[in-house]
């Protein structure tokens, strides 16, 4: 069965129809969200810096919420956990509260430079990122890692060798969503094996990113913040719109003004777009769409290891 899950198999399920028809749809509620958080007036509250201390109490709650959302009932071996360093004068943090690169050149060789160390911890969100990077060199490495500063995450991985989660912002509503989805991979881990979580990397990743967006949610309803989910939906637009892109090319439609045209999904025609882009974003929608039809109980079948809804 795993041999079959190619990233194709989960290109065409999205052209299906009906699938592409759910897509759009799903398309047009994370817009909504994401629209309605940004007309919230005022900064939003990131949420204070986490320290050790702090950071013991937040992961056992983000567990927890996983584990009900995922049906893991069964003790799990925790993960080792860590913060990652990033000098702050090479970041501030941007108006809708992302990272942004603060010191030009300089700044990105800096980023750069601490980039490079990060891959030596050879975590699965930096692979592609890191073969490549490390292949033309610290600057082109730098530069990509301050214009993918905003996302606020290129330092933060899993790591399954080493069964390791390093947290690369240390701001608490930025925190669970970063815990969220590294943590679904460490549970991945335990229950796939590392070599079907490579081999499938793109379910892998669309299941960490719905389980991240699902949590996500929680938290910010619970807290009443919607920073919670801020950087999710930021993320999850983009990748989305990059399947939506892929499916109307394949099927050969034109993408709908309504679903390319709106705040937040601009970037998914920008050339610069990270590369794992389109990985994620298949994989996000395939989970996106059979939610969209059945439910949530897709993120708890594919944590068993059952994907018989790519054949459906
Ligand atoms: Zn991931």
């Amino acid at each position: 069965m795993v041999e079959h899950l190619s990233r194709k198999v989960g290109q065409e399920f999205i052209n299906e129809k009906e699938n592409f028809e759910a897509l759009c749809s799903v398309i047009g509620k994370v817009q909504d969200r994401y629209a309605e958080i940004l007309a919230i007036r005022g900064r939003p509250n990131f949420g204070n810096r986490l320290n050790n201390q702090r950071l013991d109490e937040l992961v056992p709650q983000v567990m927890q919420e996983v584990h009900q959302f995922l049906g893991v009932e069964k003790p799990v071996k925790d993960p080792k956990l860590s913060l990652f360093w990033l000098p702050s004068a090479v970041y501030r943090a941007g108006k809708d509260g992302c990272l942004v690169a603060d010191l030009g050149i300089a700044g990105s060789l800096i980023a750069g430079i601490t980039r490079v160390i990060a891959f030596n911890s050879s975590g699965t969100e930096i692979l592609i990122g890191g073969a490549l990077s490390i292949g033309v060199g610290t600057l082109a490495a730098g530069a990509s890692f301050a214009s993918n500063l905003k996302d606020s995450w290129k330092s933060s991985n899993y790591d399954p060798w080493g069964e390791k989660i390093t947290i690369g912002d240390k701001r608490e509503s930025v925190a669970v969503q970063i815990l969220s989805h590294e943590y679904t991979h460490h549970l991945q881990r335990q229950i796939w094996g590392i070599s079907r979580m490579l081999d499938t990397f793109w379910l892998a990743e669309g299941h960490a990113r719905g389980v991240q967006q699902h949590v996500s949610h929680s938290f910010a309803e619970a807290a009443e913040n919607p920073a919670y989910e801020l950087l999710t939906l930021k993320m999850i637009l983009p990748e989305l719109k990059k399947a939506y892109v892929g499916a109307c090319k394949s099927i050969g439609v034109r993408p709908a003004a309504s679903l390319m045209n709106s705040r937040g999904g601009d970037r998914v025609l920008d050339p610069r777009v990270a590369m794992g882009h389109k990985t994620r974003g298949i994989g996000l929608a395939v989970f996106s769409i059979v939610e969209e039809k059945g439910g949530l109980d897709v993120y708890k079948d594919a944590l068993k290891g059952d994907f018989s809804f790519l054949s459906k």
